[in-house]
């Protein structure tokens, strides 16, 4: 009996510990994805040459955002079955054919 005790005294807690896991992951993905954005948008400066400064990076992380949440609606139509996919999709995910995509995939899409 005793020993069931200590067991259960000095066992972790699975289910506070994924909670907490989840909870770290989910900030870690934001962070991720703020530090994509910010990647992004320099890289769009960079290419267009100039020096900029701080708030021209805020505005071209604001048009990079607006930017990829219209990438992230983009749907191709496969050939094969008809069903809408993501633009980023190689293959249809209902029967598994090769996508025909017209569309440009950004290196930024992931
Ligand atoms: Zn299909």
């Amino acid at each position: 009996m005793n020993t069931t005790q200590n067991e259960i005294t000095v066992q972790s807690n699975p289910t506070l510990e994924s909670e907490i896991n989840a909870a770290r992951i989910n900030a870690l993905e934001l962070k991720l994805e703020t530090l994509s954005i910010i990647t992004e948008s320099l890289w769009t400066i960079i290419e267009a040459n100039k020096l900029k400064l701080s708030d021209d990076l805020k505005a071209e992380m604001a048009k990079v955002i607006d930017a990829r949440t219209a990438r992230s609606s983009l749907k191709v139509s496969c050939n094969h079955c008809g069903s809408k996919q993501p633009h980023t999709e190689k293959h249809c995910s209902a029967c598994s054919e090769v996508l025909d995509n017209p569309i440009e995939i950004s290196p930024f899409d992931y």
